[in-house]
C-alpha cells in the first residue's frame, strides 16, 4: 500500500465519519433529547435535552442500537485514522497479515482479516 492508497482510504473514512456523525446527530435531535434518558450506554456522553415529546418505546429502542451501533464504528474509524497515520493500516490487528483491498473498499475501518472476523464472530457464538 502507497501514500496514494492511504489518502483514497482517508478520504473514505473521513467521509463515512462525516455520514456516522450525522446520523448520530439525526437520532439525538429526534430520539435521544426527547427522552431524557440517561443511562451508562454509549450514548450518554451527548448532551440531554429537556423532553417536551413522547416517543413511541419501539421507535426510542430503535434509536438507540443506531446510536450505539454508530459509535461503535465511529471508535473504528478513529482508529483505522491512527494507523494510516502510522503506517499500519491495511494490516489485520490481530495476525498482521495484510486485509484484501477488495474488503477495505467494501469496509475501509475493517480492522481484521477475514480470517480473523471469522474466528471473532464463532466466539461471540454469532
Ligand atoms: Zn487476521
Amino acid at each position: 500500500m502507497n501514500k496514494s492508497d492511504f489518502d483514497h482510504f482517508r478520504k473514505l473514512l473521513l467521509k463515512e465519519r462525516k455520514r456516522l456523525l450525522e446520523e448520530l446527530g439525526w437520532v439525538e435531535a429526534n430520539y435521544i433529547g426527547k427522552s431524557g434518558r440517561d443511562t451508562s450506554g454509549e450514548i450518554s456522553s451527548f448532551p440531554v435535552h429537556p423532553a417536551d415529546v413522547g416517543t413511541d418505546s419501539m421507535e426510542m429502542e430503535k434509536a438507540y442500537l443506531i446510536g450505539s451501533a454508530s459509535s461503535e464504528t465511529l471508535e473504528d474509524i478513529d482508529e483505522a485514522l491512527q494507523r494510516i497515520e502510522t503506517g499500519d493500516y491495511g494490516k489485520c490487528v490481530e495476525c498482521g497479515q495484510e486485509i484484501s483491498r477488495e474488503r477495505l473498499e467494501a469496509v475501509p475501518y475493517a480492522k481484521l482479516c477475514l480470517h480473523c472476523k471469522a474466528k471473532a464472530e464463532e466466539n461471540l457464538g454469532a
